[in-house]
């Protein structure tokens, strides 16, 4: 993706003295950090900004993952994928479920963005999967319609926006009850992030979390061996039996996430599937490292490497960690920018009403494709609006 005279395509770099971006910099940089200068410059250039009033701004994945779809869906298909998640029905802008959900919260969680909408959607029913992990591989050929909150490319589920905006998120000692309600949220890292300003943040990377992915480990070694670079320890999650399950440390204490903003670079890891903590980590103005690009939530295609975050090679080693640290070191001002191009992009697309917005045009767009008309079915449950 060279835009340069004298280009190595095979390293996607340009000579400093012949690239106008590179010479923006040039007096300061080393050649060391120009390979990586090329790919955000490059990553900028050809990046367009979505409309900030508009909500369409995620909606090229639910074109692409109804697109599986485009012969229409059938009852029979329904039936088929019913045991992979629970069962919905809107009728008569009537929210119905079958009486069990396998997590009551997260169930709570979808059902809060439904509701607020039911009065703009037709009639239809649905499988909605509330677990971790996605259902409907593509390798096994048959085509399920089954709502997941994550996949990777290999599923063909229908991504939703996750129940942790709103409730049902992991329940650590510092969110007893669930990690959720974005909007608060959104507001107390607004808050921390205006105290915690670029300049007063210390330049050292931070994580806290639990081994839910040994893709974890190799920043949390690097920790080990260099503290006052990294400060990345492991905490206790429900199925912590031991030591072993914090790489062989005592369990660290957890840290609130409005505590992470005194840090520059925040990691973000998959955990099962992808991690809650993603979007957060933009909101304290911090540099935001992203391990991996398998996992995605709805709002996770629009953003861009090196536009929004630093993109790191999942499994990558610590030297590779390091390098990518030195690099946002000793080029503050360009970290800075792909931070605050982090925090906007959460703080202007990913607001509640894009949520909801994403769920109206999902559920609108997924009734279009049923070829026959739902009738109520005898034994769910009407879901009504909780008290607040
Ligand atoms: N978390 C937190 N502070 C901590 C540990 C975890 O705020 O000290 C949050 C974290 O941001 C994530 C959730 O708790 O959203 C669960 O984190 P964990 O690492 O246990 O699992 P993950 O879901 O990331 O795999």
């Amino acid at each position: 993706n060279c835009s340069c005279k004298s280009c190595d395509k095979s390293q996607g770099t340009c000579s400093a003295d012949t690239n106008e971006s590179a010479n923006k910099y040039s007096e300061e940089i080393n050649t060391r950090w120009l390979p990586y200068i090329m790919k955000i410059s490059n990553a900028v250039a050809s990046y367009t900004p979505c409309d900030k009033n508009a909500c369409s701004c995620h909606y090229p994945l639910l074109k692409k993952d109804l697109a599986v779809f485009k012969d229409g869906i059938t009852k029979n298909m329904i039936q088929s994928a019913r045991e992979r998640g629970t069962f919905y029905q809107i009728i008569n802008k009537k929210l119905y479920r079958q009486s069990d959900c396998m997590f009551p919260s997260r169930c709570s969680g979808i059902e809060h963005f439904i509701l607020k909408i039911i009065d703009t959607l037709p009639d239809m029913e649905m499988i909605l999967n509330t677990r971790d992990w996605p259902q409907v591989n593509r390798r096994f050929g048959d085509v399920k319609p089954v709502f997941s909150f994550s996949k990777t490319a290999e599923y063909m589920d229908i991504t939703y926006p996750a129940w942790t905006f709103w409730e049902g998120g992991p329940a650590i000692s510092l969110y007893p009850t669930g990690l959720g309600r974005w909007d608060i949220l959104r507001k107390s890292l607004g808050t921390s992030a205006e105290e915690w300003t670029w300049s007063k943040k210390k330049a050292m990377a931070f994580f806290r979390g639990s081994r839910t992915s040994s893709e974890r480990d190799s920043l949390v070694y690097l920790s080990r061996e260099k503290p006052n670079l990294v400060d990345a320890q492991y905490t206790k999650n429900q199925a912590w039996k031991s030591d072993a399950d914090t790489l062989y440390a005592p369990p660290a204490t957890e840290v609130p996430l409005e505590e992470h903003c005194q840090y520059k670079f925040l990691f973000n890891f998959r955990g099962v599937a992808a991690s809650f903590r993603f979007k957060h980590l933009f909101l304290c103005g911090s540099l935001v490292y992203h391990i991996g690009d398998e996992w995605i939530e709805f709002f996770y295609p629009q953003m861009q490497p090196w536009v929004h975050y630093i993109p790191v090679r999942a499994g990558a080693t610590k030297e590779e960690i390091r390098n990518l640290l030195d690099f946002a070191i000793e080029n503050d001002e360009i970290a800075n920018e792909i931070a605050e191009r982090g925090q906007q992009f959460i703080k202007h697309h990913l607001r509640m009403k894009d949520v909801l917005c994403y769920w109206r045009k999902l559920l609108r767009s997924y009734a279009q494709l049923l070829k026959y008309s739902p009738e109520k079915e005898e034994g769910l449950i009407h879901i009504r609006p909780k008290a607040q």
